[in-house]
């Protein structure tokens, strides 16, 4: 049986990835900064609070991160746990910076040290490269960060790069453009549209307030993308990988079309622009040709189709 570590595991890719995992019979290891606030809802969700192991880490200490390594010999890492908010990292732009990478360099030095054999998945984001002059994005596209997460997020990707090819370790990117699900936090662009547009269509609320919805963005589907998450560390050679789904969509668009969907009055939808960012990247779209090549990862899902599974399980579970 292979054992495998999720550190972040109750945001939320990390009870998708465990799910996928226990289907794959491993022994799955999660780590969490505190049981306090662990969001046990998202394990229940999905019936799988009875099969992981919960671990309280704190990755800025690495003499606690070498502890959980010895403590279960992992075969896989998947380093899923970061600030992960692009507009909260404006507000916390050193806590961000520090934590996303100091946590990955913890990792890195660790596995180097004591565990050289673990494979180590690292999640990164298409945050990186922000400002790019050429669409689609690939690996080849120079990287050009405009908050401080993507700036986190370029270091911790470089970090993994050197340290593959300095001490020759499976430590491999998954780039990942933006995915969705029901497991989403609330403070998320898609969640958020969804849970207010339900409320005002049951008059708990008279208006969804939103930042900029001038910008594109490629939306996936995130109990797909962890499928190559999987798949990335089962490849025969440690590499990086883009993951998305290869379009862009409007935001506006997407406001619309669950408005529309819930027949609820555009009327309703209110721009902020207090809510603006300080920088926005325009739009961005991903090239998803390698994964599909060398992974053999499927996705051929439209961002509506997946808009539609969204609100139903919204309807059905919110
Ligand atoms: P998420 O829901 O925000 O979960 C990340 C987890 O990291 C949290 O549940 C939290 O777990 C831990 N965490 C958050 N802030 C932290 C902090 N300041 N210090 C320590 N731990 C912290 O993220 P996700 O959507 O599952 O994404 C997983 C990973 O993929 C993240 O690294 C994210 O940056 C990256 N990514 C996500 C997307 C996306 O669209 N979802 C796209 C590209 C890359 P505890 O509090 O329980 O420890």
């Amino acid at each position: 049986m292979k054992t495998a570590i999720i550190t972040g595991i109750s945001g939320q890719d990390g009870p998708y990835l465990a799910k996928l995992l226990l289907d794959h019979e491993y022994r799955v290891v999660g780590t969490v900064r505190s049981y306090r606030c662990a969001n046990a809802h998202n394990f229940k969700y999905l019936g799988i609070e009875d099969d992981i192991i919960l671990e309280e880490l704190d990755l800025l200490d690495m003499a606690n991160v070498i502890r959980i390594i010895q403590k279960y010999n992992p075969d896989e890492i998947y380093n899923l746990a970061a600030q992960s908010s692009v507009g909260l990292s404006f507000e916390q732009p050193l806590g961000t910076f520090s934590f996303n990478t100091t946590s990955v360099h913890n990792l890195l030095e660790s596995i180097r040290l004591f565990s050289s054999h673990t494979k180590l998945y690292q999640a990164s984001s298409s945050e990186m490269y922000g400002r790019a002059h050429t669409m689609p994005i690939t690996l080849e596209t120079p990287m050009h960060p405009i908050s401080p997460y993507g700036v986190s997020k370029m270091a911790s990707y470089f970090m993994v790069t050197t340290y593959r090819e300095s001490y020759n370790l499976f430590v491999c990117n998954g780039v990942l453009f933006n995915h969705e699900s029901f497991l989403r936090s609330n403070n998320f662009f898609i969640k958020k549209v969804i849970r207010d547009a339900l409320a005002i269509k049951n008059k708990r609320l008279d208006r969804l307030i939103v930042g900029n919805l001038d910008v594109k963005r490629d939306f996936g589907y995130a109990p797909k993308y962890v499928e190559a998450m999987w798949k990335i560390l089962q490849s025969p050679f440690a590499d990086d990988f883009i993951i998305c789904s290869g379009k862009s969509v409007l935001l506006r668009d997407i406001v619309e079309y669950i408005f529309d969907k819930l027949k609820i009055d555009k009327k309703m939808i209110l721009e902020d622009p207090n809510l603006f960012r300080p920088n926005e990247i325009e739009e961005i779209y991903g090239d998803n040709a390698k994964a599909k090549k060398n992974l053999a990862w499927n996705y051929d899902y439209s961002f509506f189709d997946v808009l539609d599974l969204l609100i139903e399980e919204e309807i059905v579970n919110g």
